[in-house]
């Protein structure tokens, strides 16, 4: 019913917004000097709706001294209505002339559009129009354009505006430049950044913090730390902006120790951490190894920010999760008001991987509104859970009452499920008719079920399908050899290991970390280098002893590779690396430690079945996460249920 935004519309102002609807600013009439400067005065000071409604409550019109202040109030509280009313009857007092005035409504129009409710066409380009229009056009203008168009996703535009300016004779400022580099941020344009750089570093533009964290973010989400650390190392300038954005910049690309290491620096600088410090440095602790600083940034995020922050929060249900203690996880998202939908799925997915897994299918039901990642987490607690049907049941709903179409994960976790519960053909038929095309891995996953239920002939056509893939894919390869060796298939193991020999495929050998005393600990399979090596063999010795004498244990040497005695099997086993972990870590830490191991692979069937008896026997918790999920062993049992 509005008449189209540019032209004058002739409704009273008050017709659109009543005063009442404001503060109550205008309590007794003042003169009218003293009206006009308390507007400004209110709008100087952030109080956009006071401002608004001490000037609607006189039927009063704009002049050139107060629209500027008034054009920026509306555009601030969002009232485009009330803005577009304000240019109508302006642009007949001939307001617009004066530049100041006219970059005002420039900044309402950039910032609202899209966002008001005068249809037609007219509107779409109604800053763009505006901008063509005026007779004067400064660098406030110019910024104005581009940072309307950067902030609506429009990059190319806010690029070619840039160089429009730069034609019109003007020379970009800091402002500028802050507001293009998060779109080579957006867009990983390295190129771009690097010149934006160049053309900082010749203006002495670098010095403004947010040019700088600007770079910071542009290089690394191009991948170039080692340049987003030169811009932050000779910034002369550092702020929680700037430290913020090398600490993001670090976790995003892999670094979390560098991530700590700057943490560590910003507070012996004196640098007081915010909650953004928080919540993208906590991803960086989301490992056993670094659980400790984990539980240090939790204390100092509590100390630091005043009242809860949902992305802390939901940052350190996150970190917990991951980390393995599902019930630190579960206590704060327990207090969190309005725990949002990385918070639910973080926790779904903790109890999808630590079990129980009854938990994880509680957890998705309370859930408001699951989103796909959050069937990707419940379908792999059921896939962990062997729960089938409960598994095709949340498969279908996704689909069909919630209208998300089936990606990879959600296939991979229902051909892993199948796969695992034996049901070979069902899982194969699944991945032949998957809605996406599968992955090696959705392969492997099945490769890997046939060798848990020896079916040597569908494991040769998962093998198949996976060298079709990815001819040489190691993993594979050394899961056929496995399979192979068996079903004491011994000729065609070896044929496998020549195979790998001839095109160089190596197994990766398997590694395995614990931190005792703050120290990480790094074990590698049959690898003899830790100084203490001998006295982890001679206590595993007595621990294997009283093993065999107390629980009856005898060692499983059924997934040994090689075609050998008895004998040497088991001394090969006796080298995993997350065995001599957990030996180290009973013999170096006090009675009733937990123990804490992340291991690179897949926990073997006998080191499983050797930590199973090792808490029993030792009276301790022993926590490993391997490559797929955790396993929490106690008193004799681990929460996998030995399914995994
Ligand atoms: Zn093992
Ligand atoms: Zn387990």
């Amino acid at each position: 019913m509005l008449v189209s935004g540019l032209r004058a519309s002739h409704l009273h102002l008050q017709m659109l917004e009543s005063p009442k609807n404001f503060g109550n600013a205008a309590a007794s009439p003042p003169s009218d000097l003293s009206w006009a400067a308390a507007i400004r005065r209110h709008a100087s000071r952030g109080q956009f709706n006071d401002a608004l409604a001490l000037f609607l409550s006189r039927p009063a019109k704009p002049n050139r001294h107060l629209l500027p202040s008034l054009l920026k109030s509306c555009a601030v509280t969002r009232r485009l209505k009330l803005g577009e009313s304000l240019h109508g009857s302006s642009l007949k007092l001939g307001l617009f002339s004066d530049l100041c005035s006219a970059n005002a409504l420039l900044n309402l129009y950039a910032k609202l559009h899209g966002d008001g409710s005068v249809g037609g066409n007219g509107d779409v380009s109604s800053a763009r129009k505006l901008f063509d229009e005026m007779p004067q056009r400064d660098l406030v203008t110019w910024n104005t354009v581009v940072a309307g168009a950067a902030s609506r996703g429009l990059h190319g535009e806010a690029m070619a505006m840039v160089r429009a300016m730069v034609r019109a004779g003007l020379d970009p400022d800091s402002f500028t430049l802050s507001t293009v580099l998060p779109v080579f941020a957006e867009l990983a344009a390295m190129a771009a950044a690097a010149e934006t750089h160049g053309y900082a570093l010749k203006r002495g533009l670098t010095d403004d913090v947010f040019v700088s964290s600007g770079l910071i973010d542009a290089y690394a989400k191009s991948s170039r730390a080692d340049l987003s650390w030169f811009v932050f190392s000779t910034a002369s300038a550092k702020d929680l902006v700037s430290w913020n954005a090398i600490i993001a910049g670090s976790v995003q690309n892999g670094q979390c120790d560098d991530a700590i290491r700057i943490f560590r620096g910003m507070l012996r600088e004196g640098g007081r951490p915010g909650a953004v410090t928080f919540s993208s440095l906590l991803p960086a602790c989301a490992r056993a190894t670094t659980l400790r600083l984990g539980r240090e940034l939790h204390g100092g995020a509590v100390r630091a920010l005043a009242g809860d922050n949902p992305f802390v929060a939901s940052a350190l249900v996150d970190m917990y999760a991951k980390s393995g203690l599902i019930a630190a996880a579960r206590r704060v998202f327990d207090m969190m008001i309005e725990p949002d939908g990385v918070s639910w799925t973080a926790m779904i997915m903790g109890y999808a991987l630590h079990g129980p897994a009854g938990e994880a299918v509680a957890m998705f039901r309370r859930m408001p509104e699951p989103n796909a990642v959050a069937f990707v987490a419940v379908l792999t607690a059921c896939s962990h859970a062997g729960m089938v049907e409960q598994a095709k049941g949340f498969y279908r709903a996704m689909t069909e009452e919630h209208g998300i179409s089936p990606g990879l994960e959600h296939c991979a976790a229902m051909a892993d499920l199948l796969g695992r519960s034996g049901r070979l053909e069902e899982a194969y038929r699944f991945i032949s008719a998957m809605p996406v095309a599968p992955t090696a891995s959705v392969w492997a996953a099945l490769l890997g079920a046939c060798r848990v239920h020896k079916d040597v002939g569908l494991a040769e056509t998962a093998a198949a399908e996976i060298f079709k893939l990815e001819p040489a894919e190691a993993a594979a390869k050394v899961l056929m050899a496995n399979i192979y060796a068996a079903a004491g298939r011994w000729k065609e193991a070896a044929a496998v290991r020549v195979e790998m020999k001839r095109i160089g495929v190596k197994k990766e050998p398997g590694c395995s970390w614990v931190a005792v005393k703050d120290k990480v600990h790094v074990f590698a399979a049959e690898d003899r280098s830790h100084p203490r090596y001998e006295e982890i063999r001679r206590a595993w010795g007595a621990l294997r002893e009283r093993m065999e004498r107390e629980e009856g244990y005898v060692a499983n040497t059924e997934g040994v590779l090689h075609d050998v005695e008895e004998e040497q099997k088991r001394d090969m086993l006796e080298g995993h690396s997350e065995r001599l972990a957990i030996v180290f870590a009973i013999m170096s830490t006090a009675p009733g430690t937990v123990i804490r191991v992340t291991k690179n692979l897949r926990v073997c069937v006998d080191c499983h079945a050797v930590s199973k008896v090792l808490a029993k026997m030792v009276g301790r918790e022993i926590v490993v996460r391997d490559v797929n999920r955790f396993h929490h062993f106690s008193g004799g049992h681990c929460s996998c249920g030995d399914f995994w």
